[in-house]
């Protein structure tokens, strides 16, 4: 098994160099499973320390072209955390309150509490995705969002929330195969959108724009990975391993307890 690409600042990728296919050396469904059961029970140890600890925020980014599988990898890694200290937040089209804010707005509101875990569907980078490649501010501004971005990802590090960043990394042909069965199989139906075509169209520029928002923003304290995610049942023992390494790499320790416990007698 290799661990996922770790995109260093400085070493700038590109996708092209990275294979969705990829499963991650699992070899098989079957042994990729396994590992994410046995990590998805250490994760809701960490977790528990982390709620208890109370002082560390776990901040989990995930974003793909449409069918890259946010979801899936929601529901197949995230959901096996305890509900009591997880948060999932989507992010849609702004609201027209939303609008008359800056673009960061809606985004530290969403940001964990000590002792929570937070998940965005979606994030702060669609400020530089989708409205980038359709152009709804101009350049000027978008430019600028990548060391905003910076500077809030860091202002949050300092401030106790660690931040994991993943991008499912699907290929053009998979995405046709995922569409296509989103119009076939009446389960999926409801998950097909027309304008997800209208974006296939645009696949390329929305390839450029990722590789910029990876180089430019994966940064020591809020590192981006690139998961490749063709392969589901590969994506999300990759998630679940680089999510536990996260925090088992986080100073978490249990409470001292309060007063003298050996003094207590319980009648
Ligand atoms: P979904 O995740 O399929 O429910 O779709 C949410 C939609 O909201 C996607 O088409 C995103 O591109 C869009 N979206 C999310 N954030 C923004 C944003 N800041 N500006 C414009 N569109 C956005
Ligand atoms: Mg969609």
């Amino acid at each position: 098994m290799k661990s996922p690409v770790r995109v260093r600042p400085g070493r700038p990728i590109r996708l092209r160099d990275i294979d969705p296919d990829d499963d991650g050396g699992y070899g098989s469904k079957d042994v990729a499973r396994a590992e994410l059961e046995k990590n998805l029970a250490k994760l809701r140890e960490r977790q528990q320390l982390l709620y208890a600890d109370s002082r560390h925020a776990l901040l989990v980014v995930l974003q793909a072209m449409d069918t890259g599988g946010k979801d899936g990898t929601i529901r197949h890694v995230l959901s096996g955390l305890n509900p009591v200290a997880c948060v999932v937040t989507s992010f849609k089209v702004p609201s027209s309150e939303e609008q008359a804010h800056d673009f960061l707005w809606r985004i530290h509101k969403a940001v964990p509490a000590r002792g929570v875990i937070g998940v965005f569907n979606r994030s702060q980078y669609e400020d530089v995705l989708v409205v980038r490649v359709h152009d709804l501010v101009p350049p000027k501004v978008w430019k600028e969002r990548y060391a905003q971005i910076n500077e809030f990802e860091r202002i949050l590090s300092q401030n106790n929330v660690r931040i994991v960043k993943f991008y499912l990394h699907i290929s053009k042909a998979e995405q046709k195969r995922r569409l296509k069965a989103r119009l076939a199989d009446p389960s999926k139906n409801w998950k097909f959108s027309e304008a997800d075509l209208a974006e296939r169209k645009l696949w390329e520029d929305y390839s450029r724009a990722y590789e910029d928002a990876i180089n430019k923003c994966s940064t020591e304290w809020a590192p981006w990975y690139v998961i490749p995610a063709n392969v589901k049942w590969a994506r999300d023992a990759m998630v679940a391993r680089v999510l536990l390494e996260t925090m088992e790499s986080m100073p978490l320790r249990w409470p001292k307890a309060k007063g003298r416990l050996s003094k207590i007698k319980i009648r």
